[in-house]
């Protein structure tokens, strides 16, 4: 039984889910939002007759604060958390992940996330690549998928996956969109990303933005081009508008020509601009586009 929990992240509904499992014995989360949507998640659990205080397995895709910045109340109630090695260290000591967030959303950090706790190391378990964690008669699968974060895991359960970031957002029935935050953004990684959780025949992908997709040949063909144009669109434009404001205006203002081109709700778009703005995507492709260059 896999339940979709909607954190109604900063009010919109169906922009940030996480995911409650429930096995013999046990009460499993998948993601956890932003600290601040605990108390949404304990309210919406106890609608479903159950007790947040009894979650002890969390899995979690990647350390953005959207994806895990409640781990820290969950392991409150002596839930362990199951993460990728790389992110072990940020949620033990998340002094550097609070910092480089803050670079991001300057003084909305506390309106978008809530506090950053730190966690024991004792309720951290780093997870190989392809290990499975056994919870009762559930096996959990972590596939190592870089990309949209050089330490994300998809994880799977049984003949599905919960994506996290690296399957992009696709809100309802709008378009396939990718996020793409700095620092680590790999459009080669990210590919190959795509092709180990295709390799894994998913009958359902479940994305943290959000909720159940089964048309998966459909959505891996949307993720592919959207990253196209927008990797092709910044490298383009970043030449000339050097400015980044104005950089980060245009590229927000394709974005949202091109989603409009899907006739979709006034509304579905402000889910997708909640999920995931926009701008943030400008100086993570920037960044990449740099690093390349570079390397050259
Ligand atoms: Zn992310």
């Amino acid at each position: 039984m896999i339940k979709i929990i909607d954190i109604n992240f900063q009010g919109y509904k169906s922009a940030v889910a996480c995911f409650l499992i429930k096995s013999e014995t046990n009460l499993i989360l998948v993601e956890t939002g932003p600290s601040n949507s605990y108390s949404q998640i304990e309210k919406k659990i106890l609608e479903l007759g159950e007790d947040v205080n009894k979650i002890k397995h969390v899995f979690v895709t990647h350390i953005h604060l959207d994806h895990s910045g409640g781990a820290w109340r969950f392991a409150k109630n002596g839930a362990t958390i199951y993460v990728h090695p790389k992110g072990a260290s940020h949620l033990e000591n998340p002094e550097k992940l609070i910092n480089s967030a803050t670079m991001i959303y300057g003084d909305k950090m506390d309106m978008l996330w809530g506090k950053v706790d730190k966690i024991d190391s004792k309720q951290i378990y780093s997870v190989r690549d392809n290990e499975l964690i056994k919870v009762d008669n559930y096996k959990f699968k972590a596939l190592y998928t870089p990309g949209h974060a050089s330490h994300h895991i998809a994880w799977k359960l049984n003949n599905v996956i919960f994506t996290g970031d690296v399957a992009g957002a696709k809100i309802k029935n709008g378009p396939v969109m990718p996020a793409c935050p700095p620092p680590d953004i790999n459009l080669e990684l990210w590919e190959k990303s795509i092709k180990i959780i295709e390799k894994e025949k998913p009958t359902k992908l479940y994305l943290t933005h959000f909720g159940e997709h089964h048309n998966i040949k459909d959505h891996f063909e949307k993720l592919r081009k959207t990253l196209k144009l927008w990797f092709d669109w910044i490298k383009k434009n970043e030449l000339k508008y050097k400015n980044n404001e104005i950089l980060t205006y245009k590229f927000n203002d394709y974005v949202l020509g091109e989603i409009k081109k899907e006739n979709i709700s006034e509304e579905l778009i402000n889910q997708y601009f909640a999920a995931n703005p926009p701008y943030m995507s400008v100086a993570g492709i920037k960044r990449y586009w740099k690093k390349k260059h570079e390397n050259k």
